[in-house]
């Protein structure tokens, strides 16, 4: 079994964007949001207990470069921007091919993290150490 993340920087994404007094942040409102749905996420602590429950099945939890998965075509590699429409809306300007912005994302990254790359990281591994064992 295979699963396969984004490798969110969450720290980052989560930092402050009020910025300093000689450099005010942008969208400051709009930031704030988005650092307390991913903080409410729980996103590390899902990404453990993946990690965790993983390591008892013998899956494979990779994590991949999360850089352009959201405007990549999944049907023919076009990088461009432009594909993706709105937030929700993914339109490849190269071929057409029309899905949900969301869907064709998660087809990138199930491809990145399932190719031999340097850019798979398996974190998975504490099976093999013999760090965790059945009950
Ligand atoms: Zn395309």
């Amino acid at each position: 079994m295979w699963i396969v993340l984004e490798d969110l920087k969450i720290r980052n994404m989560s930092a402050s964007a009020k910025g300093t007094a000689e450099e005010p942040g942008k969208n400051v409102a709009q930031k704030a949001g988005l650092n307390r749905s991913i903080l409410a996420a729980a996103w590390y602590r899902f990404e453990r207990l993946l990690s965790y429950k993983l390591a008892f099945l013998g899956g494979n939890l990779v994590k991949v470069d999360p850089r352009y998965t959201s405007v990549t075509c999944s049907e023919c590699g076009s990088r461009d921007k432009g594909n993706r429409e709105n937030q929700a809306k993914f339109l490849c300007l190269s071929c057409g091919h029309a899905d949900h912005a969301d869907v064709n994302a998660a087809v990138n990254i199930l491809a990145a993290g399932t190719r031999p790359s340097k850019a798979v990281k398996p974190v998975s591994r504490e099976r093999e150490r013999g760090g965790l064992s059945r009950p």
